[in-house]
């Protein structure tokens, strides 16, 4: 979001500099312009990249993303933390008539694998890319990633549509007092690798995901990995 204002204000300096100004602006040739860094796309997986034989924790958070892969026999299991701060979060939505259920959490690499590779045969490798992990790759595999949606509605399952149902605003108003992060959220996908999913949340704990939403950065930028 910084990046894009930085940007708005430099193309309004360009567009309305003062005449004075731009008769000045041969002497700045002098100095040859500094060179713009690349923005980095994390939706791009990088070439040659091997499973790592450790997953990468920062400040004892776990990532996996398209940039930090997972090994290949990483295989946790549903973190039972992550699925209890569920049922509370669930038991509470419940009050207010929202059922909300994780219709996918844990998945292995041989899962993923088969996932992945029936997208790319559906789809081709590019559009697969923009939705689905490789295997090694996917959140899912971290035991941490819940899929959510309410009982009833699963017409919104894995859907754009969900964030306009009123389980998916309940969840975003509320999933971080239980530790769940909106993880792939609009406009982030050059930085998170993923176009939005109003229902892929992910456990990091409740001090962390508290932190994470008043802030209003995606993980990559709260762990400086972007
Ligand atoms: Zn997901």
């Amino acid at each position: 979001m910084n990046r894009k204002h930085r940007k708005k204000r430099k193309l309004h300096q360009q567009k309305f500099l003062p005449l004075d100004e731009e008769e000045k602006a041969p002497e700045q040739e002098k100095t040859p312009p500094a060179k713009e860094q690349p923005v980095k796309d994390a939706t791009k997986y990088q070439d040659n990249l091997k499973l790592p034989a450790k997953p990468t924790i920062i400040n004892n958070i776990l990532i996996a993303n398209k940039q930090h892969p997972l090994p290949q026999s990483y295989a946790p299991g549903e973190s039972k933390e992550a699925r209890a701060a569920f049922e509370a979060m669930r038991t509470e939505a419940l009050k207010a008539k929202i059922d909300l259920t994780a219709f996918s959490t844990y998945r292995d690499f041989a899962r993923q694998k088969v996932l992945y590779d029936g997208y790319v045969a559906k789809d081709g490798q590019q559009a697969a890319d923009r939705y689905s992990a490789r295997p090694g790759y996917s959140e899912h595999q971290t035991g941490l990633a819940f899929d959510i949606g309410e009982t009833g509605q699963e017409q919104h399952w894995a859907s754009a549509t969900f964030g306009d149902t009123k389980g998916g605003k309940w969840l975003m108003e509320n999933a971080h007092r239980y530790g769940f992060i909106l993880r792939y959220p609009q406009g982030a996908e050059k930085i998170t690798g993923y176009m939005h999913e109003s229902w892929h949340y992910r456990y990091v704990g409740k001090e962390v995901a508290a932190d994470i939403y008043a802030k209003g950065v995606t993980l990559e930028e709260y762990l400086d990995v972007h």
